[in-house]
């Protein structure tokens, strides 16, 4: 592949992903549709390329989200997921039950 498909990891991602969505995403989790795994957005791959980006599943390699920006704006595929979990602020380091 050509180098300016550049890997990343999640954290990377983060700079990105704050211009999007209003909320620190790199602690949120996404569930992949492909294998069901549940992994915070600061482990998952990210790949950086010139109109974007796309993240994807570290462990089957499904593409979560494809960000693609186009004639000033955002447009995000998130049909990888099958859910994203966003805290709600406050502590972050709960046990997983919803509060
Ligand atoms: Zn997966």
């Amino acid at each position: 592949m050509k180098d300016n498909d550049l890997r990343l990891d999640g954290n990377a991602a983060g700079g990105l992903l704050n211009e999007i969505f209003p909320f620190e995403m790199t602690t949120a989790e996404a569930t992949c549709r492909g294998c069901g795994t549940t992994r915070l957005f600061g482990e998952v791959m990210f790949y950086r390329h010139e109109m974007g980006a796309i993240l994807r599943c570290v462990d089957c390699d499904m593409a979560l989200i494809r960000i693609t920006r186009i004639h000033g704006y955002y447009r995000l595929d998130l049909s990888g997921m099958s859910y994203l979990r966003i805290a709600t602020g406050g502590h972050q380091h709960g046990t997983g039950h919803l509060q």
